[in-house]
């Protein structure tokens, strides 16, 4: 009978999800506006499970009393990096030192984004005029385009980082396979614009008029004529997003064939 209920108990530790099983997860915020943190929490319900069985928020001065950087798994970088301002650079550097993965999100940490226009000049740091993306100072290993990125691209980042970390074999390849393209990105550059369209699909005669661009760019400044994107280089905000969300730009046919299988583990983990 003892031993019957030790057996049970066990089963039961054994269901638990332990908190040592979690990753670890940290959001930096450097020359950022929180919209990427806001955008990290309109995941609703989806963003509590997230915290509740898959990843330990260790740092992230908009939502913990952490005042230094820890070690952690993934950190969620926010903003670009202001090299005139000698904490932002240090915080940057300590946080490359102490995270395994990390994950420029938003246009302003992949690409400078708006960031780019900056100029100095202004009360009370009128030397603050130069801003870089994340990418230029550390190396960075993922990105999540976007301005504002989407929620579910940084919840599915999230979710596939723990299956990288801590999944088996299978979950690990699969991981693997979503992560492959936001990483080849990472390793194209720091710079974008509307004018990617051109150079590297237009003009390679790849655009196919599907209207993704338009769609995705977020001060319309992409308009379609004859079918291809014509891009208004004055509205440009340098965020990236088109070129990102252009299904002829960085398509992966690795992931593709494996689209259905990573939307069942994504929703899966968040049942
Ligand atoms: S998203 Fe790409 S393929 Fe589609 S219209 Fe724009 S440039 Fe062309
Ligand atoms: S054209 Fe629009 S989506 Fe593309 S980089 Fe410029 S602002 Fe972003």
């Amino acid at each position: 009978m003892k031993a019957d209920v030790e057996k049970k108990a066990e089963t039961i530790k054994k269901e638990e999800k332990p908190v040592a099983d979690k990753i670890t997860v940290g959001h930096v915020h450097m020359s950022g506006c929180t919209g990427c943190l806001v955008s990290l929490a309109d995941n609703y319900g989806g963003l509590l499970t997230i915290l509740d069985k898959y990843a330990d928020l260790v740092y992230g001065l908009t939502l913990a009393d952490v005042r230094h950087i820890p070690k952690m798994d993934v950190a969620l970088v926010e903003g670009s990096v202001c090299i005139q301002d000698k904490i932002s650079v240090q915080e940057i550097k300590e946080t490359r030192e102490k995270a395994a993965i990390v994950v420029a999100v938003g246009g302003c940490a992949c690409y400078g984004n708006i960031t780019r226009f900056t100029r100095g000049g202004q009360q009370n740091q009128p030397q603050h005029e130069s801003y870089l993306p994340v990418g230029d100072l550390i190396k960075v290993d993922v990105y999540i385009p976007g301005c504002a990125p989407c929620p579910q691209l940084i919840r599915n980042v999230c979710v596939m980082a723990y299956l990288l970390l801590k999944g088996n074999k299978d979950q690990q390849e699969l991981a693997k396979k979503y992560l492959t393209p936001l990483m080849q990105l990472a390793e194209r550059g720091t710079e974008a614009c509307g004018c990617d369209l051109m150079y590297d699909v237009v003009n390679q005669g790849l655009c196919m008029g599907c209207g993704s661009c338009a769609a995705a760019c977020p001060v319309r400044a992409i308009t379609h004529e004859y079918g291809k994107p014509n891009v208004n280089r004055e509205m440009c905000i340098k965020c990236g997003a088109c070129y990102a969300q252009c299904p002829r730009s960085f398509f992966n046919f690795d992931v593709v064939p494996e689209f259905e299988g990573i939307m069942d583990a994504i929703d899966a983990a968040l049942k």
